[in-house]
């Protein structure tokens, strides 16, 4: 293929454009290359690595290691005839078929896949973006390590780290860090709610409780933060309104979404996300599609989740939608199987629910690794991490 810089391919010809190189967009273009004549993939993604989200916390504790759960997408698409440009969608144009990016390119499409993802949302909370780390980028992982570090080794009376949000990633991520200060400080575990994981199956949830308990991780529901400072949370609670000293703060709480423009507008859902038919064609377009977070679709029980599961389950049919619309062929509706629910319960540990297993403990931390191995992007990569693994086993 050309470098795509070059020029813009006529609207028939071009590629078919991938527009982020997460679980929908990564794996929609690795379902497309292995076709038996693959169409022209141009995938375009800013970061130099593929992040593996569910699996942050093991980094975060140093369970697993980085080239694991990030591999470098040079690595990952060397040899798949998928060609990566690194770079960030600012538009879409449907009508003249082109995307045009924050390096100044302007490219041409046959089609296209929006699969940017969702970022946290602050929800206006006044210092949030200042003060509060985040958790979902390689990033606020080092920056959490460092925190860790610092607390441990000050070892200073009442030092308290506040985790904002009880859903699966604040309790997952609470347990960790509990597990790694070992005592070094207070963890405070903030929900809005009037529970945790309110999504969550009964027997996660029930194991989740007892963990954050064992771990003496303070659980406050029905709280709301009001503004988060340098040191301190300001929070409304049922006992009124309060001011907490903190070391830090890690918001985990909501989703924001923020696709590159498209003209003509596309019809987006209360919190952004962009509305799709069955197919994941989105709504009034004829050649734009959406899979992942950003894809607003119902599944048979309401709106699908904004999760890595749907998203990879999506890759493979759209990627087939996408060569059936290529062809003029109907395209088929996607249908969401809920294969069960694992969550990361502190070091050595999780809890799962599916393929007819209600699992705890040990054992559910690795039937939960093995599943994500199997989850990992690509063949060649999944073998890589499977050598490493067997590599570090000590009977
Ligand atoms: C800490 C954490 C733990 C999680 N754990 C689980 C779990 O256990 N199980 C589960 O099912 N789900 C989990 N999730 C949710 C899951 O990770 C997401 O649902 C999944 O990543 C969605 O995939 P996606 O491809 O839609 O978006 P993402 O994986 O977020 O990828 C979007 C990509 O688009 C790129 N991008 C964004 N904008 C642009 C642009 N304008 N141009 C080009 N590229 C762009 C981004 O750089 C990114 O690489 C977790 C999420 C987090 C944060």
């Amino acid at each position: 293929m050309t470098d795509p810089a070059q020029g813009t391919p006529a609207p028939s010809h071009g590629p078919i454009v991938i527009v982020g190189g997460g679980f929908a967009g990564l794996y929609t273009a690795l379902a497309l290359a292995e076709q038996r004549q693959p169409p022209p993939v141009l995938l375009i993604e800013p970061h130099d690595r593929f992040l593996f989200l569910p699996l942050l916390y093991e980094l975060l504790s140093g369970e697993l290691r980085r080239w694991e759960i990030a591999p470098r997408y040079d690595a990952l698409l060397a040899g798949k005839g998928i060609a990566w440009l690194r770079d960030r969608v600012t538009h879409i144009d449907a009508t003249a078929q082109t995307v045009s990016t924050e390096g100044g390119r302007r490219l041409g499409f046959r089609q296209l896949v929006l699969g940017t993802g969702g970022t946290t949302s602050s929800f206006g909370i006044a210092g949030v973006r200042e003060h509060a780390l985040g958790f979902r980028t390689l990033a606020d992982v080092e920056r959490l390590q460092q925190l860790i570090a610092e607390l441990r080794s000050q070892q200073l009376p009442l030092q308290r780290l506040a985790i904002v949000g009880a859903g699966p990633s604040g309790v997952e991520l609470a347990c960790k860090l509990a597990d790694l200060l070992e005592g070094a400080a207070l963890i405070e575990l903030i929900e809005q709610g009037g529970e945790a994981l309110p999504q969550c199956r009964a027997f996660n949830r029930e194991q989740a409780l007892r963990a954050l308990q064992s771990r003496d991780v303070r659980l406050r529901t029905g709280t709301r933060v009001q503004a988060v400072g340098a040191s301190q949370l300001d929070l409304h609670g049922p006992a009124g309104s309060e001011s907490l000293p903190v070391r830090a703060v890690v918001w985990t709480a909501g989703l924001a979404f923020q696709p590159p423009t498209i003209t003509p507008a596309a019809v987006g859902e209360g919190r952004g996300r962009l509305c799709c038919e069955p197919s994941l064609r989105l709504r009034g377009f004829q050649h734009l599609f959406a899979a992942g977070d950003i894809a607003a679709l119902d599944g048979e029980e309401g709106p699908l989740p904004a999760t890595a599961q749907v998203a990879f389950q999506q890759a493979s049919c759209l990627a087939a939608n996408l060569l059936r619309a290529g062809a003029g062929e109907p395209l088929e509706p996607f249908r969401y199987r809920d294969l069960g629910e694992m969550v990361s319960l502190g070091v050595g540990e999780a809890s799962l629910v599916g393929s007819g297993l209600t699992l705890a403990g040990a054992a559910a931390y690795q039937l939960r690794r093995l599943a994500y191995l199997t989850r990992l992007p690509g063949r060649t990569h999944q073998l890589r991490v499977a050598a490493g693994w067997l590599a570090d086993w000590q009977p």
